[in-house]
């Protein structure tokens, strides 16, 4: 292994995404060097089970053959060339076939792929902008996100995002975003508010917005099935159903950002399954090529389309592209992805794993820093309080999630502390084995977590 072992980079040159830098100067970098299946190794040869998947992406582990193999021959077929004027390689027209045809209940007729999560949302946006001045209603261009959304980084990903983090200071959200309630009823209801009536209320709160706005001036409401990096925040019984009822009504698009929860996340193929979401627009990346590769797609409806076909062909041609759009190595992985997926009925295992999971989930909410569990699939959050029965949080500044991230990375394990919570969703191929040894170490660390928070006087 050529990797550098031992000492900690601490003011290298890389600007680390989502971290505090000043704290990283303090505690260093820690080097991922191998993987190895649900494993990954450091700098010192430690061994961590992944807990998240990398980023919720790396479905089928760290060492499956056939994606390399896949990799290596189209690479040394073809490298690279461009879907830019009507020229596409094999890999690309095949994986645009086979994702229509996986996603055939929601009848799309066109794949437009990209390189993230960030710009299938960002391409998403501007091809329905497209759409609205292609049918004569150029007034309709507002999107609707919700708060503690998570759409991506770019300028539009970033502003239909609801979290703070990615407005502040990036003087975002730009106009024509607007955000609305958090489906969340654990979070949001009020006290002695039930359950219906809680979705109700943020139904009428949409409402009046769209009336406030005016629905002539709002194209699209943007949604993940399950909330992801917001809290792993499950939608309350019933919304979507009620949504999607105001959102026809009003002539409003949905797009369901399926970034983290396609391919199999959630035990149906896509959370729109699972949730009973019919899109008009849906958003995939990350699983799709078990991030292998970058790749990512925007499915667009037969009537979004056939509009956007239209209106490219009065300008003389489509006007929007990226240089890697179905670039044929990462096209070639996701097309091995679908193959092993189907063969190896891998939704099928996530159903027969999700049991287990979800018990062992569910068991820690004995634990005292355990408010709450919540999951679908093999998808899961605790909610970890400082007094759960009065429903008090943690400061930040208590650092308690680093505490507990840090423990669980002595007992080697991979786990993401989001706000409130910490986030589970480890390959899709885990085992029974490796499910318990996750929820071993969890508990594990969940108990230094208790004593350090405990003798820090927090508790
Ligand atoms: N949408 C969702 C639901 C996501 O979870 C993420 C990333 N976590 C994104 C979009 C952005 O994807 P990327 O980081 O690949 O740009």
């Amino acid at each position: 292994m050529n990797s550098p072992v031992g000492e900690k980079k601490r003011n290298g040159s890389l600007l680390h995404p989502y971290t505090n830098p000043v704290r990283q100067q303090q505690t260093g970098t820690t080097l991922t060097a191998k993987g190895d299946g649900v494993h990954v190794l450091d700098g010192d040869g430690k061994r961590h089970l992944d807990g998240m998947s990398g980023l919720w992406c790396a479905s089928l582990g760290y060492s499956e053959p056939r994606l390399v193999e896949a990799a290596r021959r189209q690479m040394e077929l073809l490298p690279y060339h461009q879907t830019f004027d009507a020229r596409a390689t094999a890999p690309a027209l095949e994986l645009a076939e086979r994702l229509v045809g996986l996603t055939s209940e929601f009848e799309f007729d066109k794949v437009l792929f990209a390189n993230s999560g960030s710009e299938a949302n960002d391409q998403a946006a501007k091809l329905i902008w497209f759409y609205f001045n292609a049918i004569g209603k150029p007034r309709k261009k507002k999107l609707i996100a919700r708060t503690r959304a998570y759409h991506g980084v770019t300028v539009m990903s970033a502003s239909l995002t609801g979290l703070a983090l990615n407005h502040n200071d990036f003087d975002l959200p730009i106009d024509r975003v607007l955000h609305t309630d958090c489906p969340s009823y654990y979070h949001y209801g009020k006290p002695g508010e039930s359950e219906s009536d809680f979705v109700s209320r943020i139904i009428g709160n949409l409402e009046a917005l769209i009336e406030r706005e005016g629905a002539d001036t709002i194209a699209a409401f943007f949604a993940e099935p399950i909330q992801g990096a917001g809290g792993v925040l499950m939608p309350a019984q019933g919304y979507f159903e009620r949504l999607q009822e105001v959102l026809t009504r009003h002539g409003i698009l949905l797009v369901a950002d399926e970034v983290i929860t396609g391919f199999g996340r959630t035990g149906q193929m896509f959370g729109s399954q699972t949730l009973g979401i019919k899109p008009d627009i849906m958003n995939i990346a990350k699983a799709m090529s078990s991030a292998y590769l970058p790749i990512s797609a925007t499915l667009l409806s037969k009537e979004i389309s056939d509009a956007i076909v239209e209106g490219s062909n009065r300008q003389g041609m489509f006007g929007h592209g990226v240089t890697y759009s179905g670039h044929p190595v990462c096209a070639a992985v996701a097309i091995e992805v679908l193959n092993i997926m189907q063969e190896r009925d891998l939704v099928g295992h996530v159903r027969e794993m999700s049991p287990l999971f979800l018990s062992r989930l569910k068991r820690m909410e004995e634990h005292p820093l355990v408010a709450q569990s919540r999951g679908v699939g093999l998808l899961g959050a605790l909610e970890i309080l400082k007094d759960k029965s009065r429903r008090v949080s943690f400061a930040l500044t208590d650092g308690i999630g680093l505490v507990l991230k840090q423990a669980a990375l002595d007992e080697g394990l991979i786990i993401r502390p989001l706000l409130d919570c910490v986030a589970i969703c480890p390959p899709l191929v885990v085992t029974p084995s490796q499910i318990d040894e996750l929820f071993d170490k969890l508990g594990r660390a969940l108990d230094v977590t208790l004593r350090t928070a405990q003798s820090r006087g927090l508790m």
